[in-house]
């Protein structure tokens, strides 16, 4: 269903309104996030006469992601508006210059083969593109304790704090002050 034979987008564009399926979005095997059910597609899909492909519409999803500190699940909702131009794939000669050319233009582009337009391709890139660079449960996670390696967010685990060389010194000024 995501996958697009060019040729066959009629002339007054196609509608694409497609559930997401980990399989069609090509994420066996993705061991960074899990793909969470009720995601959807919804894009118009238009043909130019030189065979570019305009995509337009709106991905949303939900992701499983691991919070880089405490290691437990949490969710991350992916809503990203689309505007893409696919060009059919030929020699890596064009296709540099085709990339120059359009950089003018300030266009998204990307390529197609075979005559085939892959939507799972271009949603995994998306996903890609949204994920956080860092990936936290929420900002105030207290993550795991370095010690005896509890969650500190569940309850606080009773270990030493680690010495923080900031609170080191400060501790100092403040003895200095009191005698
Ligand atoms: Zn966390
Ligand atoms: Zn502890």
């Amino acid at each position: 269903m995501l996958l697009i034979e060019v040729s066959q987008i009629p002339p007054e564009g196609l509608d694409v309104d497609a559930p997401l399926d980990p399989g069609e979005v090509h994420l066996e095997g993705e061991e960074s996030f899990v793909l969470g059910s009720g995601g959807s597609l919804r894009c118009n899909l238009e043909r130019g006469d030189d065979r570019t492909v305009h995509v337009r519409g709106a991905l949303a999803a939900r992701l499983r992601l691991q919070c880089g500190r405490c290691l437990e699940p949490f969710d991350f909702q992916v809503a990203q508006d689309l505007d893409l131009f696919y060009l059919p794939h030929r020699g890596e000669q064009e296709e540099e210059e085709d990339e120059v050319e359009l950089k003018d233009h300030e266009m998204v582009v990307a390529y197609y083969r075979d005559e085939r337009l892959d939507l799972g391709e271009m949603i995994r890139e998306q996903f890609f593109l949204s994920l956080p660079m860092t990936r936290l449960c929420r900002d105030a996670c207290l993550g795991l304790c370095p010690t005896c390696g509890a969650n500190r967010n569940l309850a606080p685990c009773g270990c030493p704090p680690a010495a923080d060389p900031r609170l080191l010194v400060l501790g100092k000024l403040l003895d200095g002050g009191s005698s």
